[in-house]
């Protein structure tokens, strides 16, 4: 079996048998690979407080030619982000990030930039930026990078140019913006107002770290929710565990908010 040596990210783990881990990485240069770690729950273990959820570092696997489960042989530490761990709710805000690009990439498709976009964003989640603006930023940006970015400048049906001044509706099954005329009662549309667009606008053009210098209203944050969130589900053709559990999680705090 070769060993090949790339950076990772872990993403997700699950128990095998008595003592070992599967684990999933998101690495730079074969994209998602899963891989056992033999003895990983034993107390002893060589991997005992490396191989946790977010923790970046230098793998080296056996390469297992034709099969989707490879051998972990090391995993070297490089940024643990152990704070991500810490606290529930940033926990939590933090395993949305991963589990997304988990259920968005098959495995062994390589993408660099989405490598480089979830390290970053781990980073911005660690320095404190605010995870639900992360988040959004984050969804729209792998979008981007998976193909399936929504047409957000002009509309779909008639090719109008849309300047985004008045709210405009987004539908995942015809491909991104509805004008006035072209939007259809009963449709999968939802609506989009002025600030989310411009959000999403920007946030595709911009340095990603610089996330940390824009403010955005709660009610934009909460429609850009909805929005994106129909947007992955029609592509990735599922729900997102970790989205559920959040919007529980969140619940007494929307509800509690300015009375
Ligand atoms: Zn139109």
């Amino acid at each position: 079996m070769p060993l090949h040596t790339t950076e990772a990210v872990v993403i997700g783990s699950k128990d095998l048998g008595e003592a070992d881990r599967i684990v999933s990485f998101y690495t730079r240069d074969r994209g998602k690979v899963r891989a056992v770690a033999e003895g990983a729950r034993r107390i002893r273990s060589r991997f005992v407080g490396s191989l946790e959820l977010f923790a970046f570092g230098k793998l080296v696997y056996f390469e297992r030619p034709n099969k989707s489960l490879h051998k972990v042989n090391e995993f070297g530490l490089l940024e643990p982000f152990r704070a991500l761990r810490e606290a529930l709710e940033l926990f939590v805000q933090s395993a949305y990030v991963v589990e997304l690009v988990d259920l968005a990439v098959e495995e062994g498709e390589a993408n660099e930039e989405l490598f480089s976009l979830l390290l970053q964003a781990l980073r911005l989640l660690a320095q404190g930026v605010d995870p639900a603006l992360l988040q959004r930023a984050f969804e729209i940006r792998l979008l981007k990078l998976l193909g399936y970015l929504p047409e957000l400048r002009s509309c779909v049906l008639c090719r109008t140019p849309l300047s985004g001044a008045e709210p405009l509706m987004l539908s995942p099954s015809q491909g991104g913006l509805l004008c006035q005329d072209c939007r259809q009662e009963g449709g999968d549309g939802l609506l989009i107002s002025p600030p989310s667009l411009a959000f999403l606008k920007g946030v595709l053009r911009m340095e990603f770290a610089t996330l940390a210098r824009i403010g955005l209203s709660p009610e934009a944050k909460a429609e850009l929710v909805q929005v994106l969130r129909a947007w992955l589900f029609y592509f990735l053709g599922r729900g997102l565990r970790s989205a559920d559990f959040l919007s529980r999680l969140l619940l007494p705090l929307e509800g509690g908010g300015k009375g």
